[in-house]
């Protein structure tokens, strides 16, 4: 089997892949399988850390227009990402992968606080490290979590797990017309506005720090392996290559 083209990754998992059908919060079989598809890539040796979103329990953005203080909205969104990554740890060890779970917020009881040189040394032990609570601060959402902490524990890319299986010229669910980049350049994808991918400050912070964003489906079989092996599929956005659609 080849070697992987990454090495260490940060997967940025949003909150509604732990959904399935459901409308709200988590599903626990999705979650398992959520885990599976970790496990394929873990099996082969990649260093995996993990930051989950909240989206599929609370927003703060969401709460705010509803007349909630945005800050705190944002603090009880990063709450719910204590509880996905809760949930996301509890099925990788019930497939028996060593994880630990970090949450950005003090959280002592149920997870290690964020603590760099330690998230390192999990990952160098072939631990699945999960970052909660995004970055710690409100107004910022875990896209910018996936984006610092995938700088700060120098991983190779950061992959970025969605619905669809990259990005398309437009939203592809209500244009089947629409095409999918093969390559994107950043510029690209702040200034497209059919392209919304990534908040703009996470897309900034890759851009000016030289951090790759692969866009993939995770509910896609096999497709987290393929991506991992440097195959044509998803987007991949960096600033080596060309703004270029797929085949
Ligand atoms: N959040 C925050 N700071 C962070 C990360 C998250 O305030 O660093 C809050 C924010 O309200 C956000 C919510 O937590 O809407 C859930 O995270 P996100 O929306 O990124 O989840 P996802 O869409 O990935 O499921």
């Amino acid at each position: 089997m080849q070697q992987p083209r990454f090495k260490r990754i940060m997967l940025k998992v949003g909150g509604e892949s732990l959904m399935g059908k459901r409308e709200y919060g988590i599903d626990p079989q999705t979650t398992l399988e959520v885990a599976q598809r970790i496990k394929v890539i873990h099996d082969r040796g990649v260093e995996i850390a993990i930051v989950i979103g909240g989206g599929n329990i609370f927003r703060g953005l969401a709460a705010s227009k509803q007349g909630l203080d945005r800050a705190t909205g944002d603090y009880m969104g990063m709450l719910a990402t204590v509880m996905n990554g809760l949930a996301l740890q509890d099925a990788l060890e019930s497939i028996g992968i060593h994880t630990r779970l970090q949450s950005a917020l003090q959280m002592p009881a149920v997870a290690e606080s964020f603590i760099r040189r330690k998230a390192l040394s999990h990952l160098r032990k072939g631990r699945v490290l999960i970052l909660a609570a995004g970055t710690g601060v409100p107004y910022v959402t875990t896209d910018t979590g996936a984006a610092l902490h995938s700088l700060e524990l120098h991983c190779d890319v950061l992959m970025k797990a969605t619905k669809v299986d990259g990005i398309y010229e437009t939203d592809p669910i209500q244009d089947p017309k629409a095409r999918r980049y093969k390559t994107l350049t950043f510029d690209d994808a702040i200034r497209l506005p059919g392209v919304q991918v990534m908040d703009t400050a996470a897309l900034a912070m890759a851009q000016e720090n030289d951090m790759p964003i692969m866009v993939f489906k995770l509910f896609e079989k096999d497709h987290l392996e393929q991506a991992i092996d440097g195959k044509d599929i998803g987007t991949y956005v960096s600033n080596q290559v060309k703004t270029v659609l797929a085949k």
